[in-house]
C-alpha cells in the first residue's frame, strides 16, 4: 500500500489567454473549482492507477472540505485518516494561460493545522510500502511522517515543493527525492540538472529531477544517470503533472517494476494528465496509461 501524508486543497482555476502583470486586469475565459493539493493529487494519481492508497492530512469544516474528501473517496483513496478541522480548507488560486503554463498562490488553511501525527497514523505508515511526502504541510508534520516511516523501514519519497531549504534530518530520512528542475536548482544553486542531481546524491540515495516536456533525469549512488524522455503531446494544463508522475512512480515501484520501466510508465501517465485541464480531474486511469504505454 501507499501512504500519503500531505495537503488537500481546492484549486480555484482561472483560464486566461495571458496571465496579468501586477496592476493589470485581464478577462479570462473560464473558472473552475477542482480538487487538488499536492498530497491529495499524488494520492488520487496512485489510486486511479491501481494503487491501494491511504491519505493522511486535514480538510476544513467548510463546503470545500466535504467536496475534497468526496473526491478522494471517489477515486478509491482511503480517507479515514483525513481529519476535518475548524476553519477553512486549503485553497490554491491558479492561473492557467493559453500555453498551459500556470502560476499559483496556495493558502494552507486546514493543512496548516496538521502539525504532527495523530493516533493510528504511525501504524498506517508502518503498514505501507512507501510514504509520499511533499512540503505543503508544516515541516514538523512532514518530519514526523518521515521519522515514522524510517522507524518502520518504509521507503520515503519526498517531493520538495513548494521549494524551501530542507532540514538535514528530513534529507537523511528521504530515500527518493523528486524535485522539478526549479526545485532542484533552488536546493542546490545549480541550474544544470546533471550537476544538481550529483549534488543531491550527497544527501539522498536516489533522485529523479523532472524536466517538464523534456522528461526526467534519474540518478542513484553508484549508477550511471538515466534520462527518460517525455512523450510528445499537446499540453493544455500542466497543473499536477509532477504529482501524477510521482503517484504513478510509486505504483510502478510498488509492483516491483525496475526503475527505468517505472519511470517510463510514470512519464506516460504524466503526459496524459497535461493534455486535460485541472489537477485531479486530469489524471489518467490504469487502463488508459497501460494502453498509452504500449502505443
Ligand atoms: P511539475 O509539475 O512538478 O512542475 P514537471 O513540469 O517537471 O513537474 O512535470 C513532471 C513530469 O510530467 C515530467 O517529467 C514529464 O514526464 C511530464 N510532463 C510535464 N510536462 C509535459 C509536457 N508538456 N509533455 C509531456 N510530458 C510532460
Amino acid at each position: 500500500a501507499i501512504a500519503v501524508l500531505g495537503s488537500t486543497n481546492m484549486d480555484l482555476v482561472a483560464y486566461v489567454p495571458k496571465a496579468p502583470h501586477p496592476g493589470e486586469t485581464v478577462t479570462g475565459r473560464e473558472f473552475r473549482t477542482v480538487p487538488g493539493g499536492k498530497g491529495a493529487n499524488q494520492a488520487v494519481a496512485a489510486a486511479r492507477l491501481g494503487g491501494e492508497v491511504v491519505m493522511i492530512g486535514a480538510v476544513g469544516a467548510d463546503e470545500f472540505g466535504v467536496r475534497l474528501r468526496a473526491a478522494l473517496a471517489a477515486s478509491g483513496v482511503e480517507t479515514a485518516a483525513l481529519r476535518t478541522v475548524e476553519g477553512a480548507s486549503g485553497t490554491a488560486h491558479i492561473t492557467v494561460d493559453d500555453e498551459g503554463a500556470n502560476s499559483i498562490i496556495v493558502i494552507p488553511g486546514a493543512n496548516g493545522r496538521v502539525t504532527g501525527l495523530e493516533p493510528g497514523d504511525d501504524s498506517r505508515i508502518g503498514a505501507a510500502d512507501c510514504l509520499l511526502l511533499q512540503l505543503e504541510l508544516p515541516l514538523e508534520a512532514v518530519l514526523a511522517g518521515a521519522r515514522a516511516a524510517r522507524a518502520h523501514g518504509v521507503r520515503t519519497v519526498l517531493t520538495p515543493a513548494p521549494a524551501q531549504p530542507l532540514p538535514a534530518e528530513l534529507l537523511a530520512a528521504t530515500d527518493l527525492l523528486v524535485p522539478n528542475e526549479h526545485e532542484a536548482a533552488a536546493l542546490t544553486g545549480l541550474t544544470d540538472p546533471h550537476r544538481a542531481a550529483e549534488a543531491l546524491l550527497r544527501e539522498v540515495p536516489e533522485v529523479v529531477i523532472t524536466l517538464g516536456a523534456a522528461g526526467s533525469l534519474y540518478a542513484a549512488r553508484g549508477r550511471a544517470p538515466l534520462t527518460v524522455p517525455a512523450p510528445r503531446v499537446r499540453a493544455v494544463d500542466t497543473t499536477a503533472a509532477g504529482d501524477t508522475f510521482v503517484g504513478a512512480l510509486a505504483v510502478a515501484l510498488g509492483e516491483g517494476r525496475p526503475v527505468p520501466e517505472a519511470l517510463r510508465w510514470a512519464s506516460v501517465a504524466a503526459a496524459l494528465s497535461v493534455q486535460r485541464p485541472g489537477a485531479q480531474s486530469s489524471m489518467p486511469t490504469r487502463t488508459e496509461t497501460d494502453t498509452a504505454a504500449l502505443a
